[in-house]
């Protein structure tokens, strides 16, 4: 058996009056990403991470920004086609680890039902999705509410 690591990195733009869509969750909140999709980093990172440690190429290979068919799309479609493509490689999903920075809203208490839907859509129980939080103390766009961005590396193994 080998085992394989991919890293993955998202970030979106904050605005007044947009859904604030993270893991699969909506939360309440006044400001939401600027995306082609529904914008969520966490989904986008966690994709980019899975199709790095399988050797797939990136998000925008597979969902390209310029495709009306991802305009608005909720981005745990993308989890689920990335789910296939790995069983088609025959790899599966040992861990993930993820840090999602954001000055606002706490996410902490939505946790649990991130990694719900994360796992529904990779067909993973939830106990393989490690979700942490952290501000930017204050400092840059995110710090300032302007942004949110989000780190993931995940773990695969093949036979
Ligand atoms: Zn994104």
């Amino acid at each position: 058996m080998s085992v394989r690591c991919g890293i993955g990195y998202d970030l979106h733009r904050l605005e007044a009056g947009r859904k604030l869509i993270v893991g699969g969750i909506e939360l309440p909140f006044d400001k939401g990403p600027v995306g082609h999709s529904d914008g969520d980093v966490l989904a986008h990172a966690l994709c980019d991470a899975l199709f790095g440690a399988a050797g797939l190429g990136d998000i925008g290979t597979h969902f390209p920004d310029t495709d009306p068919q991802w305009k608005g799309a909720n981005s745990l479609i993308f989890l689920e086609q990335a789910r296939k493509l790995l069983a088609g490689k025959n790899l599966t999903i040992v861990h993930v680890d993820a840090v999602v920075i954001t000055e606002k809203p706490k996410l902490g208490p939505h946790f649990p039902k991130m990694r719900e839907a994360l796992g529904r859509a990779l067909g993973v129980p939830a106990e393989k999705i490690h979700l942490k939080a952290k501000t930017n103390e204050g400092v840059d766009a995110i710090g300032r509410g302007e942004a949110i961005a989000a780190h993931v590396v995940a773990t695969l193994s093949a036979p």
